[in-house]
């Protein structure tokens, strides 16, 4: 099986991150995976980004981390995908499919409605998945749901417990939405438990896996890291 790596954060560019792009490839190259999406907070999210500059400028920074991984994967032979984790409140979606030269030619998504925006990635291409949609903290006012918005939800997120993973779940089910899975790997090799898409065949670009998570062709994977296994 090859294994991917779907919910990625990397220091500086996500505030929460603890590890930079370099540490956490490395970990995911030791652990045999295929790939990761680095799948940084967005510049409506959790970022260390000045709120002052440009769409531009703040764009070209949230990329940095990506594109150190990019060419970073290549001398260590781990596939680096793009990916972003945009937010509204807390509620976090993650999406794959638009490259960066689509975020610079979109500026106006900054002004849209979740909703709107959210329907819009779609409508571009984009696959959509609504993360730890079940997910309590005190930065949630509540939860909230988007199941006419979103292709997906994650059902496992290697960082929830089980009842938040399976009232996933079960809201997955209900509205016959992709199951889908990721680490939210903010701490690269020091993370214990994993999770993840994975296929028979290995694949080939972000356009590739959004049309085989669509037809169903990737399956949900967790496993947690044996403690001999030291990934630093
Ligand atoms: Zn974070
Ligand atoms: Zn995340």
């Amino acid at each position: 099986m090859f294994r991917y790596e779907t919910h990625l954060h990397t220091f500086p560019v996500s505030k929460c991150a603890k590890v930079g792009v370099e540490e956490s490839l490395i970990a995911y190259k030791k652990l045999g995976h295929d790939g990761v999406f680095i799948t940084n907070h967005f510049i409506d999210g959790n970022i260390n980004v000045d709120a002052s500059l440009s769409f531009a400028d703040r764009l070209k920074f949230y990329l940095s981390d990506y594109e150190k991984g990019l060419e970073f994967g290549k001398e260590i032979g781990l596939k680096v995908f793009f990916g972003f984790e945009t937010s509204y409140k807390g509620t976090d979606f993650l999406v794959y499919g638009l490259d960066p030269d689509w975020l610079f030619s979109n500026p106006q998504i900054e002004d849209m409605k979740k909703t709107e925006e959210l329907q819009y990635f779609m409508d571009s291409g984009a696959l959509v998945i609504q993360a730890h949609p079940y997910r309590e903290a005190n930065y949630i006012d509540h939860i909230r749901l988007f199941p006419r918005h979103v292709h997906g939800v994650e059902v496992v997120n290697a960082c929830m417990d089980d009842f938040v993973n399976s009232m996933a779940r079960h809201y997955a089910e209900s509205y016959s939405l992709i199951e889908f899975a990721g680490t939210d790997n903010h701490r690269g090799g020091s993370k214990h438990r994993f999770a993840g898409m994975e296929s028979e065949t290995p694949i080939e670009n972000e356009l590739d896996f959004v049309s085989r998570v669509k037809e169903g062709k990737m399956k949900v994977f967790t496993y947690l890291r044996p403690d001999s296994v030291s990934l630093k």
